[in-house]
């Protein structure tokens, strides 16, 4: 018999709570991948960034694995194939996962789980992606936060050293499984090209988490941790993190609340994840959603360098500097009347570090609509952030290298004519004076 940990957006031996679980049952240990058809078969890009992250982060995994004389089982299929292949191949006691918040995630456990319990199999999963999710933080009154200050006061009082201990994983990987390796298959084989870009694990300097408040917000610097697509493929711990953060900054302590803070509404009002606008009332604002504007914002030549620099970064990187994200994003919505759904399925498509929750959130902050929002009427003026934010140009040189030749587009739309737009359509959307 044996027990099978199943890995998804964990993609690490360290610190892995299910998978410490599992090595703990008494049963050896199989560790599985599964490249997940339903997911892999929607992405257009035979280019995807994450693609190619995660099967990185799958050799490294099975190279880990070797060492211990096991390896990792790769499967490229849907789940509802690959399962009951699985179980007939090998005789399985349990199943061991860790929790996923995503919409469809939720649909492919229960479905999973439904199927394995019916032949005898135990299910079992752990919370590891957060430190606090679905009930752990509510209100007094027993319902979730919908506002991010008071949540972050909640998710504060409540943590104590053992929210942040660390699985000792390293103590029982002679409980794996040894096998002869497995194969893990070509990206070419599942339709999509390899890219050169090395995703290797990265190290943050603890000098740059001590300046994180006074460089977090200029783009032009390498002054955030850039952990976000670690985080989402799980190379790296959030319990980890967040000990470091307590110890050393709170305002990063901050942002990695607002990550669970995202996974916790889209856990409660999983209708975020499917078009709904947290604030109903915004689904009345009546959008322009030019197709040809879009486009031109989608290229980044809007004619603002600092929304420019930003779209451009994203497409050649599918990283954008947080700042940049929530400029772009406003300009969108607000100087465009731009749907927000537009911008976020454009991220989503791009963003090497694409969250449903925290991608979701922010552009429902930036539109206004979100839970915590940013006032309707607050509308970014791309100059005055340009100003703050990269006073010497240097971000904007760096992706917007014709500035100051006739090539580079003038403004595609004024900024004083487009914010008194956007307050005339919003008011008369949301019915306000
Ligand atoms: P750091 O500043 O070093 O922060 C550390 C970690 O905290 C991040 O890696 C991330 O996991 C988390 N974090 C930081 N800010 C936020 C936030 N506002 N919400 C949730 N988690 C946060 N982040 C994503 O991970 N995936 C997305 O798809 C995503 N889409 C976004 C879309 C918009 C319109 C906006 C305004 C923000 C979005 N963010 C998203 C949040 C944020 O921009 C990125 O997490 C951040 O830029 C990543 O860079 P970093 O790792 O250097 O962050």
């Amino acid at each position: 018999k044996v027990s099978v940990f199943w890995f998804r957006r964990d993609l690490r031996l360290h610190d892995n709570a299910g998978l410490y679980h599992a090595l703990k049952s008494g049963y050896p240990v199989l560790p599985v991948f599964i490249f997940d058809r339903e997911i892999l078969d929607k992405l257009e890009d035979k280019k995807d960034r994450r693609v190619s992250f995660i099967h990185q982060a799958i050799h490294d995994l099975q190279n880990q694995l070797r060492q211990s004389g096991s390896s990792l089982l790769v499967k490229y299929g849907s789940p509802s194939e690959v399962f009951p292949a699985l179980l007939e191949e090998y005789d399985v006691e349990t199943i061991f996962l860790n929790h996923d918040y995503e919409p469809y995630a939720l649909e492919r456990d229960e479905m999973v789980q439904e199927f394995v319990r019916s032949e005898g199999v135990d299910f079992r999963t752990y919370k590891d992606q957060a430190i606090f999710e679905k009930n752990e933080v509510l209100s007094g009154a027993g319902s979730p936060y919908t506002v991010f200050t008071p949540y972050s006061r909640k998710w504060k009082e409540k943590l104590n050293t053992f929210y942040l201990k660390s699985y000792p994983n390293e103590k029982y990987f002679s409980n794996f499984l040894q096998t002869e390796p497995f194969i893990i298959p070509a990206l070419e084989e599942m339709g999509f090209e390899k890219l050169t870009e090395n995703f290797s694990p990265r190290i943050v300097e603890e000098n740059l988490i001590l300046h994180y408040q006074e460089q977090r917000n200029f783009p032009a610097i390498e002054g955030t941790t850039r952990l976000s697509v670690h985080l989402r493929f799980g190379t790296v711990s959030i319990r980890e993190l967040a000990e470091k953060a307590l110890r050393l900054s709170e305002t990063w302590l901050n942002e990695l609340i607002w990550r669970d803070f995202y996974f916790s509404i889209l856990f409660h009002f999983p209708q975020v994840g499917k078009g709904e606008a947290f604030k109903r009332e915004y689904d009345r604002i009546t959008w322009r959603n030019n197709p040809e504007e879009f486009e031109l914002w989608c290229e980044g030549k809007t004619g603002y360098p600092i929304v420019d620099a930003g779209m451009r970064e994203l497409n050649a990187t599918g990283f954008m500097h947080n700042r940049v994200r929530m400029i772009t994003a406003s300009f969108l919505t607000k100087h465009l009347l731009i749907d927000w759904r537009w911008g976020e399925a454009y991220f989503a498509q791009k963003l090497i570090d694409f969250d449903l929750s925290a991608n979701n959130g922010g552009w429902q902050w930036a539109s206004g609509s979100g839970c915590d929002a940013a006032p309707y009427f607050r509308v970014f003026n791309p100059t005055l952030q340009t100003e703050k934010f990269d006073k010497n140009m240097e971000y904007i040189r760096k992706w917007v290298p014709e500035l100051n030749t006739s090539s580079y587009p003038q403004p595609m739309v004024d900024h004083n004519f487009a914010r008194k737009r956007v307050l005339e359509v919003y008011q008369s959307g949301l019915g306000k004076k």
